[in-house]
């Protein structure tokens, strides 16, 4: 016991302490362990905590807008209008945005494919 940071405690409770800290009688699985640590590649990594792909926006060619712009006719009083489209909020949209002309509500439906593009386009006068 002449080490002083086990001097600040009990005499009852220090030797406790040391018997706690001391390494393990079989070191085995610690060994076992760092083994199976050193052998997981990014994608053992992903499936074992269940992380979700990362937006990459230098990625190239192959990834998904995530908007785009159309430009329609109002319903109402057919000045052209432009939508920008959410590509990320569903495959199936249906929404009603007032005309930046008229400011009557147009009724917006579309459908976004597999791929994240945007498949089909519809607006009519929403009442
Ligand atoms: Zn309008």
């Amino acid at each position: 016991m002449s080490d002083p940071i086990f001097s600040r405690f009990s005499p009852c409770i220090a030797p406790a302490i040391l018997a706690a800290m001391k390494p393990p009688a079989d070191p085995a699985p610690l060994a076992q362990l760092l083994a199976q640590a050193l052998r997981l590649d990014p994608a053992a990594i992903d499936a074992l905590y269940g992380l979700e792909p990362v937006y990459e926006p230098e990625a190239g060619e192959g990834h998904a807008e995530l908007c785009t712009d159309v430009e329609i006719d109002c319903p109402w009083c057919h000045a052209p209008h432009l939508l920008r489209i959410d590509l990320t909020a569903g495959r199936a949209q249906a929404y009603v945005e007032d005309c930046q002309v008229c400011c009557r509500p147009i009724a917006v439906q579309l459908a976004v494919d597999d791929a994240g593009a945007l498949a089909s386009l519809s607006t009519d006068r929403s009442d």
